[in-house]
């Protein structure tokens, strides 16, 4: 039935909709950390959907929230005032620490982007972005068109002027011999030299920890390195959200903190998680940036009451249950497990990343060379033992990335730990 469906996929989908698997999977339904597939074996769901189910597959709060919203009202737009937006809105702006924070949903992470770059843009009045090496943004013409990574870049082409910056990296690797200090401080001569060269940039954006660039995590403090150079040009700071918000990095409910400590970004773009699946993105600014738009401009299904619902029943079972702190908790105990296991196979060359957001980057053993065939042959290995990994990287997907809903169990995390231990030695001794 699975083949059958994905020979009518390929005859009616793009090429370019990448599927994981020589043998895709058809997952038909979910419960807490696992998921089921046509053939009913189960998994243990180690990529979350897509980052996307935050706290937990099928969470009878959430069905129940959404399917009583079903019964009343699923959209009715934002041309009328719409209660579990507004409410939804309160929330998010007080959460995320920007003073007289305005909030604009979106569908999508994309959209939530797309938006951050149009209200810089025009506040700044410059069409000149700062985005990151190996970063990624989105699918849509300026969000790809500000997207470091190769692998994710279809078209060269686009509306914006883009300036890459040095720290968004695979692995430490060509940087190895530099500490922390030493490689923020150059990654910070690198920025002042591309502002000597160029009219002033709208804004900086960029992922707190690189999401499809394979969980790169950038030494703390870079950011808040350059945000001082970024303040004396007045330059805006984007935090990119999307992967890293709601707790999932454990220590921090979202990514920027564990780099500037002195105050929010200027503009912070979130979406993935806070839906558990339903399609929710966002901007959060504070107003002068937000109104400083003076046409129209809507977005059809944002702020939408069924995903609206979602939300609210979400993002409260995440802050009742503290997932934050469970994130953090059984995130240690997994990358301590997973870092004792890349000592003894030499094709591991890092596990990184924090909380419930960790990398394994691998590369051919004795070199620093990335290995995308190994990491494929691990993420098949892995699923014939009945656990789902993410893929993410440069141009080769070297590194697997691990993200499950941050209701994560610690039986769940040695569970997934010992399957993606067997699969890791048994592919690449
Ligand atoms: N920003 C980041 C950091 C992402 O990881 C993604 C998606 O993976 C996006 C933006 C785009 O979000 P969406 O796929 O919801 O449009």
């Amino acid at each position: 039935m699975t083949e059958d469906l994905l020979g009518r996929h390929r005859a009616v989908l793009p090429d370019w909709l990448a599927l994981y698997y020589e043998d895709p999977l058809e997952i038909t339904h979910g419960e807490g950390r696992h998921v089921w597939d046509a053939e009913g074996n189960k998994y243990l769901d180690f990529f979350g959907g897509i980052l996307t189910t935050m706290t937990a597959h099928a969470l009878p709060e959430i069905t129940k929230a959404v399917s009583e919203q079903a019964g009343r009202i699923v959209h009715s737009s934002t041309l009328y005032l719409n209660r579990p937006m507004v409410e939804l809105a309160e929330r998010i702006a007080q959460l995320s620490g920007i003073p007289d924070a305005r909030v604009f949903f979106t569908t999508s992470g994309t959209e939530a982007n797309d938006t951050a770059l149009m209200l810089a843009t025009t506040y700044r009045r410059s069409n000149t972005i700062l985005a990151m090496r190996n970063s990624y943004h989105g699918r849509s013409f300026s969000a790809v068109g500000i997207t470091g990574n190769r692998g994710w870049s279809p078209t060269s082409l686009s509306p914006l002027q883009t300036l890459y910056v040095h720290g968004g990296v695979r692995t430490r690797g060509p940087y190895a011999s530099l500490g922390d200090d030493d490689f923020i401080a150059a990654c910070v001569d690198d920025l002042k030299d591309l502002l000597g060269h160029t009219r002033p940039p709208a804004a900086l954006i960029a992922e707190p920890i690189q999401g499809v660039g394979g969980f790169t995590s950038p030494p703390d403090g870079l950011y808040a390195a350059f945000r001082e150079v970024l303040d004396e040009h007045g330059i805006l700071w984007i935090a990119d959200e999307v992967q890293t918000g709601w707790g999932r990095t454990g220590d921090h409910f979202w990514g920027w903190q564990a780099h500037d400590r002195s105050g929010p970004p200027d503009i912070l773009t979130f979406a993935k998680g806070i839906g558990n699946g339903m399609s929710i993105g966002g901007v959060v600014a504070r107003a002068e940036i937000m109104n400083c738009l003076d046409a129209n401009s809507i977005s059809t299904f944002g702020g939408t009451q069924i995903t609206m619902a979602a939300g609210l029943a979400n993002l409260t079972y995440l802050l009742e249950h503290d997932l934050q702190g469970n994130a953090r908790r059984v995130g240690g105990l997994l990358i301590e497990r997973l870092r004792a296991v890349a000592a003894q196979v030499p094709g591991v060359r890092e596990v990184r990343g924090r909380g419930l957001m960790l990398g394994v980057e691998l590369v051919k053993p004795g070199t620093d060379e990335a290995d995308p065939q190994a990491a494929s042959a691990v993420l098949e290995a892995a699923r014939a033992e009945g656990l789902l990994l993410g893929k993410g990287g440069g141009h080769n997907t070297s590194a697997l990335r691990i993200a499950p809903p941050l209701s994560l169990t610690v039986a769940e995390a040695e569970e997934g730990a010992a399957i993606l231990e067997h699969a890791l030695r048994s592919t690449i001794q």
